[in-house]
């Protein structure tokens, strides 16, 4: 509590968050610890808390970074059972922080917000919701933060006939684990990180496995193992092995960052990788040539997995690649005039990753609607803060995903710049602060300058951009860059707005 504690709680604002995954989560505690807040809330609409992983519970779920990165730096995870860790750990861990940080107390489950006005006069945020779906009464707090980050709406692609599927169908963050899958026929639309964990773990069970691929990804192998017995002792018992492990993937990730920027010897280097991951497992010449990508590697999400490959090599694996045409009640066709019979569907589609925190109507000064402000495609100052829409901070918002390194890390940062600025606002008895709109505008120049120059930028289609093709959800640079960037918020970048 100690920081804060000088400034009479009264002056301190009371914290709404969107929101209880890695991003809420890490708020909180960073509340609970500093005291920045006088009150915090978590508005969470499910009703336990973990985000993503509460909701990703498909076979084979895991974690593409290891395991010892990914978790906050404030505690260190040390007793992994694997070198990848698997969803049920990780929702785990998230579930051990919150009870050790104390925060269930602070969570409103069942509250999903459906929007937010920014009442200027007062200087406050009124939060409308759903409480267990039905209109609860409205919430008012000083700093609205949101949580949501970028992967929380799954896609269901609009592919005709869907509906007429007289089959089981559900999409992969939503897994349906009533659906008997073993000896029946299965269809599985996409192969991106979701699909090439699950499909692994359907094969063996399913009578036939028909997976329909649009675009061919780069697969660099994983090398995933459990940790023995003696190496978890030894992270357990020697003080600082876990934080040197964990330092040792964050720089070897940081290096990868060379890649999305078309380093020559890196990119070579990894693809040449990938290729041979593809060799060593795929025999079949015409196979090797549907699965190879013809986009710069890095230029959609690098994937990384052991027995993706050896999947699809199996006799009852297809891969398909000729578009899907329609569905129809117990087949899907595709445009080669092809009849796929199928008593399951599962939509590994991926996630509205672009419109952020729609469909919640956030308005801001004078009436400012950010639906409004990003129907171009969304922006914001540092990722964190939007102009126009004062004393509300975005934690994973735009352009602060990555391709290279922790998440985690990210949210780190954003939760201390956050914090920085509530003590900001408490100390200097300010109704609000609002980014300057050409602070931002300049921050987005040369932010696009840099993602310009990347593989993102080079490969046509990616949930890391628009259909007009802005890149949205990137960060530009290393991590290293967005902590040096965040590490004291610049003040001349806000108007301070006097009670
Ligand atoms: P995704 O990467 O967006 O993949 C979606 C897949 O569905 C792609 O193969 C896409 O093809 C295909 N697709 C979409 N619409 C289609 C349509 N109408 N017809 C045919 N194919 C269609 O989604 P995701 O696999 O769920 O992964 C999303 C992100 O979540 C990842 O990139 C990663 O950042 C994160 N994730 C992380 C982990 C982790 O370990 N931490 C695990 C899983 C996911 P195209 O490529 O042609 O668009």
């Amino acid at each position: 509590m100690a920081a804060s504690a000088t400034v009479p709680a009264g002056q301190r604002p009371r914290v709404a968050i969107i929101g209880s995954g890695f991003s809420g989560l890490c708020l909180a505690i960073r509340l609970q610890q500093t005291g920045a807040a006088s009150s915090f809330t978590l508005l969470e609409k499910g009703d336990r808390l973990g985000g993503t992983w509460r909701d990703n519970t498909y076979p084979g779920a895991a974690c593409d970074l290891m395991s010892f990165a990914y978790c906050f730096s404030f505690e260190q995870k040390t007793d992994w059972t694997r070198k990848w860790s698997p969803q049920p750990e990780i929702l785990a861990y998230m579930d051990h922080c919150a009870e050790k940080y104390g925060i269930l107390p602070h969570v409103r489950f069942g509250t999903e917000v459906t929007g937010a006005r920014f009442d200027a006069a007062a200087g406050v945020w009124r939060i409308q919701i759903l409480v267990d779906g039905k209109p609860g009464r409205e919430i008012e707090a000083d700093v609205l933060v949101s949580g949501v980050g970028q992967l929380h709406r799954p896609v269901v692609p609009k592919i005709p006939g869907l509906d007429s599927f007289e089959g089981d169908w559900f999409h992969s963050a939503e897994w349906d684990h009533d659906v008997l899958l073993a000896g029946r026929r299965v269809g599985v639309v996409g192969n991106g990180a979701s699909a090439i964990q699950f499909i692994p773990e359907l094969a063996p069970r399913v009578e036939a496995l028909e997976i329909f691929q649009r675009t061919p990804n780069w697969i660099t192998p994983r090398g995933d193992r459990p940790y023995s017995d003696s190496e978890r002792r030894r992270f357990a018992r020697v003080p600082g092995l876990a934080r040197l492990y964990r330092w040792l993937i964050w720089a070897r990730q940081e290096l990868l960052f060379s890649v999305m920027v078309g380093n020559r010897f890196f990119s070579e280097r990894s693809k040449q990788l990938a290729l041979e991951n593809l060799h060593a497992h795929i025999r079949d010449p015409e196979l090797r040539r549907a699965l190879t990508p013809d986009y710069p590697i890095g230029g959609k999400r690098l994937l990384i997995h052991d027995d993706y490959y050896p999947a699809l090599a199996r006799d009852n694996v297809e891969l398909v690649t000729s578009a899907i045409d329609h569905i129809e009640p117990r087949e899907v066709v595709t445009v080669d005039g092809r009849r796929h019979p199928l008593d399951v569907l599962i939509l590994g589609t991926g996630f509205d990753t672009n419109s952020f925190l729609a469909p919640m109507a956030i308005e801001g000064l004078a009436g400012r609607s950010l639906e409004q402000e990003w129907k171009t495609g969304a922006e914001a100052y540092l990722g964190l803060a939007v102009s126009g829409f004062p004393n509300l901070f975005l934690m994973y918002g735009p352009n602060t995903n990555l391709g290279h390194n922790s998440i985690i890390f990210m949210i780190e940062c954003q939760a201390n710049y956050i914090v920085k600025c509530l003590k900001r606002l408490s100390r200097r008895g300010l109704r609000y602060l609002d980014v300057r709109e050409d602070v931002q505008r300049d921050f987005n120049r040369d932010l696009h300058r840099a993602l310009a120059r990347t593989a993102w930028a080079k490969t046509p289609k990616s949930w890391y951009k628009t259909e007009d093709g802005k890149i949205t959800n990137n960060w530009s640079g290393t991590t290293t860059a967005y902590w040096w960037r965040t590490r004291r918020p610049d003040w001349d970048a806000f108007h301070h707005q006097a009670r």
